[in-house]
């Protein structure tokens, strides 16, 4: 521990997991990691190497610059961190970018909670538990608010029915949202429809 490294990680560690949810400042945890001048370093590799979801400014537009906030103590499953780079924008790119249990946008606010920017993250369709592999065939997009757990907020896939009588019944503003929406997920089909 002469350098500090496994040490200052530690302590990061339990700093971050005894402060579940408190914002904390550079100060608090350059101090907490043991005045080191690589604490932001051992943070990241929490975040990278751990999978601890440690939130900044780019996770969460109510937060500043500097700031950091860890809301729950459980890490990414390890499996995550092990797909490759190919396979997560595969499967990101193949599901529109878009969590495919509450229609949550990457980068943009989140549905249930706008202070908060929709990171995603790999899951399974079907559960290792249940059988499930890990090939891009049974993996899906998920936001970070699903995959917490927060299912029993999250919507049922909507029938064909009554997804258009929602359609049909929201504003035009929302509609031509809508479209753009689809025309972006779309392009080829968009432009076969409108006959160009
Ligand atoms: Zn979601």
């Amino acid at each position: 521990m002469a350098d500090g490294k496994p040490g200052a990680r530690a302590a990061l560690r339990a700093h971050f997991l005894a402060n579940l949810g408190r914002v904390m400042e550079t100060d608090e945890l350059r101090a907490a990691a043991g005045n080191i001048s690589e604490w932001a370093r051992r943070i990241r590799e929490l975040r990278t190497e751990e999978g601890y979801q440690i939130l900044t400014h780019n996770d969460r537009s109510d937060l500043k610059p500097g700031q950091y906030l860890l809301e729950s103590p459980k890490p990414e499953p390890a499996f995550e961190r092990d797909i490759s780079k190919e396979t997560r924008a595969y499967v990101l790119d193949r599901n529109g970018f878009t969590c495919q249990m509450c229609g949550a946008v990457a980068g943009e606010p989140h549905p249930f909670d706008p202070t908060r920017k929709t990171r995603l993250h790999i899951g399974h369709v079907i559960d290792k538990s249940m059988g499930g592999s890990d090939d891009p065939a049974n993996l899906r997009a998920i936001c970070s608010v699903c995959n917490e757990g927060a299912a029993n907020l999250t919507l049922d896939r909507p029938s064909a029915q009554k997804l258009l009588i929602q359609v049909r019944r929201a504003t035009s503003a929302y509609q031509l949202e809508l479209l753009t929406w689809l025309i972006r997920k779309f392009p080829a089909q968009a432009r076969d429809l409108s006959g160009k």
